[in-house]
């Protein structure tokens, strides 16, 4: 079903039209929204915001940067295959990519701030639903015209007018969709050559697979589900109220200014006519379909496009513009009563918030600027646990990875930590003292080692503790791994 009306909301519409059917309605079905365009400032900045995110986000994979020792040289590149994460000159190990958890739960954090303060400006500026929306009505109204030229064709029956333009809506749509899932693509493998691989039929099952299904998520999302997405598929909506408070800045209409409504321009004379002439413009321009002047509702994602629209309509009816502003509440009951109501950025939530980044970029940039070069794990072998030799000489058998995360290579003396007395040996290694081999790793790699560890003679030994020590024989850098060493006692129960 089509929502077509000017001065009612889709919420009102598909209330009427359960309240007309003639049997019970459990459901209302989707009323389609035919969204008007709009200009003014909120629409310029808005249009940039979407030029500068789809800029980034197809331009962004295609950028070259140099690196050496055969690395690949795309700027931003999650290489799965290889287990690194590139962003221009900084290099991520998989042992690093709490790193980039961190970062997340920053943006996450950020976002609640800036929530906090000016409500939902991430889903109607950024958020790439309503970016690729954004750009899909754009091509929408280029091909069959705006609003009521859209429901006016949409009304009347199939011509080949209407049908040619249908299908280069679809057709464009898909195109648009095909390179956002292209592009998707490139930020795990190199760009250029997937491209390449692509049209010589020669890339991986997989890159097509996950091509066609960001395709096809994309056509689906910001052609058909649009605003649905926002009101019943997202979970945002549903939590960001816990951010929200009093002094938070939404988009509202101003009550005591625009009531009681004046019945077009006429009525709008009357002296005791409030400033909202009911034109409708702001439904109109909704790309959820809501009226802002029934109140905060969970379909507003912000946009700020109402307000364009009644500023055009104050404009040419000569009132004072913003009767649709942006607003706290504190400020909308003030401006009843006729005070102002200073602005309130540091509060108990924001300060909060505040803190918390704070001391998470702490953390993140702490742990990224002293993230170690090296790196070592061992792992004890489980069969056999341990083998008993000569003269009561008990040996475990570790499974060592050395990670050598330079573009050089690294001399690393391996010894052991806590257990007196023991040795080390390794095949393939320079046994340099008893508890000491060195080990010469190549750059960029992670080296495996079978490593075995050997008690002192006629040891009475359970279960202890034995930490690896890595050196970097250059640079002097030590890290450890912990491990355990196990013996007879261990087995017999009465080892600790
Ligand atoms: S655009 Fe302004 S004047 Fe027109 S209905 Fe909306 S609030 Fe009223
Ligand atoms: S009510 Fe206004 S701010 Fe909210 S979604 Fe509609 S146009 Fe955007």
């Amino acid at each position: 079903m089509a929502y077509t009306g000017n001065k009612i909301s889709r919420k009102q519409a598909q209330a009427e039209a359960v309240a007309q059917a003639d049997h019970v309605v459990y459901f209302a079905g989707r009323m389609q929204i035919y969204p008007k365009a709009i200009k003014g400032m909120v629409r310029r900045f808005k249009w940039a915001i979407v030029v500068l995110c789809l800029a980034v986000y197809y331009a962004l994979p295609m950028l070259r940067w140099h690196r050496d020792h055969g690395r690949p040289d795309q700027a931003v590149l999650l290489d799965l295959a290889h287990e690194r994460f590139y962003f221009f000159n900084i290099e991520l190990w998989p042992q690093e990519m709490y790193i980039l958890g961190g970062l997340v739960i920053l943006a996450v954090v950020s976002l609640f701030l800036v929530s906090s303060l000016i409500g939902r400006v991430w889903c109607g500026y950024s958020c790439p639903q309503t970016v690729w929306t954004d750009l899909f009505m754009l091509v929408e109204r280029q091909i069959e015209g705006d609003r009521n030229e859209r429901i006016k064709r949409d009304r009347a029956p199939m011509t080949f007018d209407k049908a040619w333009r249908k299908v280069a809506k679809h057709v464009s749509w898909i195109a648009i969709a095909f390179l956002t899932g292209g592009a998707w693509i490139t930020y795990y493998v190199d760009a250029p050559q997937f491209i390449r691989q692509f049209f010589t039929g020669t890339a991986s099952i997989e890159a097509y697979f996950f091509t066609f299904l960001f395709t096809a998520l994309t056509y689906l999302l910001a052609g058909w589900a649009r605003e649905q997405v926002c009101t019943f598929m997202c979970p945002w909506p549903r939590f960001q109220a816990a951010m929200f408070d009093d002094q938070t800045y939404t988009v509202t209409y101003e009550t005591q200014r625009g009531e009681p409504r004046a019945k077009g321009k006429k009525d709008f004379k009357e002296e005791n006519a409030g400033d909202c002439i009911d034109c409708g413009q702001c439904v109109a321009v909704c790309p959820t379909g809501i009226d802002i002047r029934d109140g905060n509702q969970l379909e507003c994602i912000g946009c700020g496009l109402c307000i364009d629209a009644c500023n055009e309509i104050m404009d040419k009816v000569g009132r004072p513009k913003w009767l649709i502003t942006w607003d706290t509440m504190v400020g909308q009951e003030a401006k009843k009563q006729g005070r102002h109501a200073p602005v309130k950025l540091i509060r108990a939530r924001t300060l909060l918030y505040l803190m918390i980044l704070l001391i998470g970029t702490t953390f993140v940039a702490t742990a990224f600027l002293t993230r170690p070069h090296i790196a070592i794990d061992a792992q004890r072998d489980r069969a056999p646990f341990f083998v008993m030799l000569d003269h009561g000489v008990i040996l475990n058998g570790y499974t060592v990875s050395l990670v050598n995360k330079t573009q050089d290579d690294e001399d690393f003396d391996i010894s052991l930590g806590q257990f007196d007395g023991a040795t080390i040996r390794a095949l393939g290694t320079e046994q340099k003292a008893a508890n000491v081999v060195h080990i010469k790793v190549p750059p960029d790699t992670v080296g495996t080692y079978k490593v075995q560890v050997l008690s002192p003679p006629h040891s009475e030994i359970g279960s202890q503790t034995l930490d690896f020590i890595l050196k970097d024989t250059n640079s002097g850098e030590q890290v450890l791994a912990h491990s355990m060493f196990m013996g007879p006692l261990s087995v017999s129960g009465d080892g600790n």
